[in-house]
């Protein structure tokens, strides 16, 4: 495949944006470097690039797009929104209508509040959960990801229960203090943390199916434990269903699982690819919230009617019958393959996957939690990739980033995908 246009946009972008890209996930960084492919048109399934090359989708643009790419349904909504202006820095008819399609579908969502990324839904349910409870402290899991705000930018050590360390610079120790981070799908670490911290704990952030490093599910009964636990010592269950909110099923991971937050933070999926956020829970501890109560939060372009008619046209699209049960069926025969391909080559890999989201981890090791994840091997997936790309794969270019299947995939799709993991599961093992 020729990628010059790519490579030339690249050197142009270099100069002008920081490090070339606006997300540092789109850098080729963690796949051996370079410039990463551009394009510019997506239709259904596909990309195409710079260069005009053709490429099936399964990054998804990190979650949001599941109806893909320039969906009708979606795309007249917009443009709709389009002529009869995109923002109005007033209380509109379309909001009321989402609200109550959003609270229809996940009912712990009693009361809702949108604003424009998944770091701010993220962010604002700890604001909140914080003056609930007039505790600071929070828990989050390793290697879970909650968005770029100071708070959750925190990874963590190795081992139980350790105290956060910052992620990037910039971001105070202080803060990173207040952070708790403890092993997904280790019980025993966060009965060990609610021990130690209990009391201090304003909420626990948690990914109910965890789509940050690879697709990791909860084991039986873990998140029964989390939530008990976390109520016993006073503080509030916050799910970070950013990436999983309308994924799996017509509603979140706490649909499928038959858990029920406190609070919700949903994004991606819910805004039919223009930029959203929203955050709801529990009516006492959302009356929190200015003008109600005194939490403050705010938004020039929150609930602006462009993206909440994308996302209510995006919901009437995944509310129609039979909508899961293909990307499922889809998703069973790329697992089934990917799965056949491995063991034809010889190549060790794990593969998780619900419905129709997997993860492709190039180790041994089954992988239930962070440190799992992070034995896949980096350079086998470098290679991995890059072979996917000449075959007009499109992943994201990280091992620990999911493959998303939409409603427009086929098939067909499905089974020149597996051609080409056959090919280069081949030339990895050669
Ligand atoms: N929470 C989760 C689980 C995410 O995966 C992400 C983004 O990838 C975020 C929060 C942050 O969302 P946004 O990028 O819209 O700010």
């Amino acid at each position: 495949m020729n990628h010059e246009n790519s490579a030339r946009l690249h050197e142009k972008a270099l100069d002008c944006i920081v490090g070339g890209v606006n997300s540092p996930s789109r850098s080729f960084k963690a796949v051996g470097g370079g410039a990463p492919v551009a394009m510019e048109r997506a239709q259904g399934a596909y990309f195409w690039d710079v260069d005009g090359n053709r490429y099936i989708d399964y990054l998804a643009a990190y979650g949001p797009i599941i109806t893909g790419h320039a969906h009708p349904h979606i795309t007249k909504a917009i443009v709709r929104a389009a002529e009869n202006g995109t923002l109005y820095g007033t209380p509109t008819p379309w909001e009321v209508q989402f609200a109550e399609m959003i609270r229809e579908a996940i009912p712990s969502m009693e009361k809702i509040r949108f604003n424009n990324s998944g770091t701010e839904a993220v962010m604002t349910c700890i604001r909140v959960a914080r003056a609930y409870t007039n505790r600071i402290k929070i828990i989050k899991f390793a290697g879970c990801y909650h968005g770029h705000s100071d708070l959750v930018l925190v990874a963590a050590g190795s081992g139980p229960s350790t105290l956060g360390i910052p992620d990037s610079a910039g971001i105070p120790q202080s803060i990173a203090n207040e952070v708790i981070t403890v092993p997904f799908n280790d019980i025993d670490a966060y009965a060990d943390a609610i021990k130690k911290w209990g009391s201090e704990v304003a909420g626990v952030l948690v990914e109910p199916i965890v789509g940050n490093f690879g697709i990791v599910e909860p084991k039986p009964g873990f998140l029964e434990e989390v939530n008990r636990l976390t109520h016993e010592a006073g503080a509030l269950v916050i799910y970070d269903e950013v990436i999983t909110g309308f994924r799996f099923c017509y509603g979140g991971a706490q649909n499928l699982l038959g858990v029920t937050p406190d609070l919700t933070a949903l994004g991606k999926i819910i805004g039919g690819c223009l930029p959203i956020g929203a955050y709801g829970g529990r009516k006492d501890i959302m009356e929190q919230v200015a003008p109600l109560g005194p939490a403050y939060q705010a938004g020039t372009m929150a609930g602006n009617p462009a993206s909440i008619q994308a996302g209510i046209a995006c919901l009437e699209v995944l509310k129609q019958p039979g909508v899961y049960e293909e990307l499922d069926r889809l998703g069973a025969i790329l697992e089934d393959g990917i799965r056949s391909a491995a063991a034809k080559h010889g190549v060790p890999i794990q593969l998780n996957r619900v419905k129709g989201a997997l993860a492709v981890y190039f180790t041994d090791k089954e992988v239930v939690n962070y440190d799992d994840a992070q034995t896949a091997d980096s350079e086998t997936f470098g290679r991995f990739f890059r072979l996917m790309l000449e075959e007009g794969i499109c992943l994201a270019p990280s091992k620990y980033e999911a493959w998303f299947i939409t409603t427009a995939h086929t098939e067909a799709d499905v089974r020149e995908t597996l051609a080409a993991v056959d090919r280069s599961f081949a030339a990895l093992a050669s």
